[in-house]
């Protein structure tokens, strides 16, 4: 087994068989906008002709309430809509999760008094909001020559914080919008007549699901409205409530154009530079380039899909004990075995006062009514379980029953909740733990016990579609996925005004979560997406060293002198931890 410090090792040593030399790869960034490498007023304004004038100063979500520009109205508008995650994806220098604007203690919060000053955090210094590929071809090309840190940001949901980085220059997708339906594709093999959408720029999966209605099409997109299509979510593999019947958004690509840090445009799919499509399907964000398009398969809506929404609550209105918290999870993953097959997919969560499910099933209202309810029966007959809430329903479409779900979970403003401080903490679950159901119940529990918030979500996102996509291993996803049942997650947040004390508390939560379960399931994998920042021996977790390897070398191919560096992304050891100068500098 790999130690971090022997893959850094290892990572070096390719590096030297890529080509790159010790004198190349003694490098800095430029994050100083005092120093003498920061570019001219002069360079400015003439990167900014060759952008058409789409030059930008990111400013963080809190900052009209602060400083001599402050405003009242808009202000109020943010603060009205802190949480929403449309404004946040709306605005270049926001992140969704509010922690990743920024530094240590310097951030620009709402809360704050407005007196106080707005920190810029990590929000970029500069940057240009891109809407041709031109634009991203001389971003790119101008953050090499000037050595600049570059981040890349579409919606900025990022859990790790990779979409911003202290004194950075942006290159941001998400107002570059365009879909294209095809229903006669021709893949690069010459297989005619694939019925695909190609997404562009920023798209988010809202947008394309909007833009699906009425086709009769359906895709595997991400649960979120506002997650990018094109960015963090497919190159990190993406799961979606269809997975079960149709894989992992990775899965569903059949070709991506891409920008690569020398500036050159890409079109890569199963023909063209396999490797680096092997290695932008699940290989993670912000790493092999800025990916400009997706081209991903379309599949027919199932004629029938149910949708299920599921409370239970403890009867004597207080809570569950420790014991009956193992007996619902139990009985829960016992009825899994079942779910799983009948293709039931959703999201569940779990603390010791409540258990949700929201699910839906390609079948019949009888059918789906035959798997499922006598597993909610059995849940309640649990000593002091009730189901407060439990209800079933035909959809006609899928995008119905998401647009549905929204409304039960998000209602009245249908929008994703975010601006929290927030770390999340992740581990893919096995099917075979499945096996003793019991002591799967255990370790979830005892998980929950030592970190987080004292709850989990379950992303029924695997199933047999997933299990059973890509036997030739031609995504760079971990292959935990392929042997998984769940998708399990918590989390951690913290107040604005938090002391490094607690916030520090907050990440040890996470890390014990995590490794609670790492114990429980030692080769068990973490999804890149939604893993703790702290995640042990993330090479492996993410991806595997086998696949690692291969990431590494196409890294160090396409990218050799890291103008593309993001917490815990391929090749990142290389790197100090800030990511702006190289361990070897
Ligand atoms: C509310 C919420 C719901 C979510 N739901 C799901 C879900 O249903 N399924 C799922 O799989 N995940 C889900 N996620 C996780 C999500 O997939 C990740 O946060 C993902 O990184 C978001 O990608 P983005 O491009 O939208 O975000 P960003 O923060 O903009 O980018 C994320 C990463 O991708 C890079 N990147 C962005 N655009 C590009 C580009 N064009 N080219 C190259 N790199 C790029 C960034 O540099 C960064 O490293 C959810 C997250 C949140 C906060």
């Amino acid at each position: 087994m790999l130690t971090n410090r022997v893959s850094i090792y290892f990572v070096f040593f390719l590096a030297i068989g890529a080509g790159v030399s010790r004198g190349d790869i003694n490098l800095c960034r430029c994050v100083d906008s005092k120093s003498a490498c920061w570019p001219s007023p002069e360079d400015w304004d003439a990167f900014n002709v060759t952008v058409c004038g789409r030059l930008i100063l990111p400013k963080p979500t809190g900052s009209p309430c602060h400083g001599p520009h402050r405003s009242a109205t808009l202000c109020q508008h943010i603060r009205n809509n802190w949480f929403d995650a449309y404004l946040r994806a709306d605005n270049a220098g926001s992140m969704q999760s509010e922690n990743w604007e920024d530094d240590g203690q310097k951030s620009c919060s709402m809360y704050a008094p407005e007196s106080s000053v707005c920190h810029q955090g990590r929000v970029p210094l500069y940057g240009v909001q891109v809407a041709t590929t031109r634009d991203v071809q001389s971003a790119v090309k101008f953050a090499a020559r000037h050595k600049l840190r570059v981040v890349v940001k579409t919606s900025g949901h990022d859990f790790l914080g990779r979409s911003s980085a202290a004194g950075s220059f942006l290159i941001w997708m998400h107002k570059w919008k365009n879909i294209t339906i095809d229903e006669s594709f021709v893949s690069c093999g010459g297989e005619r007549g694939n019925p695909v959408v190609k997404v562009d720029g920023g798209v988010a999966w809202g947008e394309v699901y909007d833009a699906l209605k009425g086709t009769g099409w359906i895709v595997l997109g991400g649960m979120s409205l506002t997650v990018s299509a094109t960015g963090g979510f497919i190159q990190g593999g993406g799961h979606g409530a269809l997975g079960p019947s149709f894989g992992l958004g990775a899965d569903n690509v059949l070709q991506m154009e891409v920008v690569t840090a020398d500036g050159e445009f890409r079109v890569v799919n199963a023909c063209h530079d396999p490797e680096l499509f092997f290695s932008l399907r699940g290989g993670g964000g912000g790493t092999f380039g800025v990916v400009v398009s997706v081209t991903y398969k379309l599949h027919k809506n199932p004629s029938n899909i149910v949708g299920a929404f599921l409370l239970l609550s403890p009867s004597n209105g207080t809570s569950w004990s420790v014991e009956t918290q193992e007996e619902i999870l139990t009985v829960w993953s016992r009825g899994t075995v079942s779910l799983d097959a009948a293709l039931w997919a959703g999201y569940w969560g779990f603390s010791s006062v409540q258990f949700v499910g929201e699910l839906v099933v390609p079948a019949t209202l009888a059918a789906a009514n035959a798997t499922l309810t006598p597993i909610v029966r059995a849940l309640t007959q649990i000593e002091n379980v009730t189901a407060t809430y439990y209800v079933m329903r035909n959809h006609s479409t899928f995008q119905d029953w998401h647009a549905a779900d929204y409304e039960v979970i998000y209602p009245g403003t249908l929008t994703d909740y975010t601006g929290h401080r927030v770390l999340l903490g992740s581990r893919i679950i096995p099917f075979s733990a499945l096996k003793h159901p019991r002591r799967l119940a255990k370790s979830i529990v005892a998980a929950m016990a030592l970190g987080g918030n004292g709850a989990v979500l379950g992303h029924m996102v695997i199933g047999p579609g997933v299990r059973a996509a890509d036997p030739h291993r031609q995504t760079s996803v971990t292959t935990a996925w392929r042997e998984g049942i769940w998708h399990l997650a918590s989390w951690s947040t913290w107040e604005w005004n938090a002391t490094e004390v607690t916030k520090l508390a907050a990440r040890n939560n996470m890390k014990g979560f995590v490794k609670s379960l790492h114990s429980a399931f030692p080769n068990a994998g973490a999804y890149l997406n939604e893993a703790s920042i702290d995640e042990p021996q993330w090479q492996r977790s993410f991806w595997g060293y086998s696949n690692y390897r291969r990431l590494m070398a196409v890294k160090l191919r396409v990218d050799p002198l890291g103008l593309f560096v993001c917490r815990k992304c391929v090749g990142s050891e290389l790197w100090k931890e800030d990511g702006n100068c190289n361990r070897h500098y």
